[in-house]
């Protein structure tokens, strides 16, 4: 694990910290660490009896407005935190730290609820019976399109079984393919290095390619981006390490030679609860 110096979207180094917490589940799965009760029984000079988490900071960028965790998992830490994603025993471990997750999980079983906006978005840039590639997608239950696509491809850490009609394929397979859609749904906001991801799927898409990124557009940036600094309104990370305005979008794009085609934010129903994402579609540069 490394912390970060720079700004996971921009690179820029104008970035301010503020305390907070890593979520006891993150901690355990990835650390094996667990939240410790300090009693006096501890005879501890010059530590104080409590409740001690791990401890991590909220860095937010100055410049592009990015929030995020300064703890960078490494390829282990994230294959630890994501290997049998929402199964049985990944639900069960969760479970223990966090009441009430398992019946919050079987709503994501179900699938996305918002998918038709999805494809209502993204159906006039591209052929009618899409060749796709799901980058990060799990099993492949939520890609656009599936069911109609011609090709439905699936790359992901998880490990898990993709759905019917699903093929996983490594990334040295999906170069080897020509995609006119690659969809990265709700993959940024876990990983590391965003940009590095960003341009793994550049390195994909062909000069007709579209591709279609989708992440959380959380309440913390959206509400209160303009009121800096807003690292104390965020004092507990868990597996959404990254928190995206459209400007750092906007610049891992630029990064990736992308260019932005389209971009919106909407309210959508996810895990039953009421949040909105931001959809942005881009191409290569030409
Ligand atoms: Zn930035």
């Amino acid at each position: 694990m490394k912390i970060a110096r720079r700004c996971v979207c921009c690179l820029s180094e104008n970035l301010s910290g503020s305390q907070a917490v890593l979520a006891p589940f993150v901690a355990y799965r990835v650390f094996g660490w667990e939240p410790a009760e300090i009693t006096a029984d501890w005879g501890l000079r010059d530590i104080r009896p409590g409740h001690a988490y791990a401890a991590c900071a909220t860095l937010e960028c100055a410049d592009c407005g990015a929030l995020f965790l300064d703890m960078r998992f490494d390829d282990e830490e994230m294959a630890a935190l994501y290997a049998g994603y929402r199964d049985e025993r990944y639900c069960a471990a969760r479970e223990r730290f966090e009441p009430g997750y398992a019946e919050r999980n079987a709503r994501f079983a179900e699938g996305s609820p918002y998918m038709p906006e999805i494809e209502a978005f993204l159906a006039s840039h591209v052929p009618a019976a899409p060749r796709v590639l799901d980058f990060g997608g799990d099993t492949g239950l939520n890609t656009p399109f599936r069911g109609s696509a011609a090709v439905h491809h699936v790359h992901d850490i998880s490990g898990l079984e993709t759905v019917a009609g699903a093929v996983s394929v490594s990334l040295a397979q999906a170069g080897a393919e020509t995609y006119d859609l690659i969809v990265s749904s709700q993959v940024l906001e876990h990983v590391s290095d965003p940009r590095a991801m960003l341009a793994d799927i550049a390195a994909l898409a062909r000069p007709e390619t579209k591709i279609y990124l989708e992440v959380p557009h959380e309440d913390v940036v959206r509400l209160h981006g303009s009121e800096r600094p807003i690292g104390p309104r965020k004092r507990l990370w868990h597996e959404h390490v990254n928190f995206f305005t459209p400007e750092s979008l906007d610049a891992m794009l630029a990064a990736a030679g992308l260019s932005r085609v389209a971009r919106q934010s909407i309210p959508v129903v996810a895990g039953g609860r009421e949040v909105r994402v931001m959809c942005v579609l881009a191409t290569r540069v030409a």
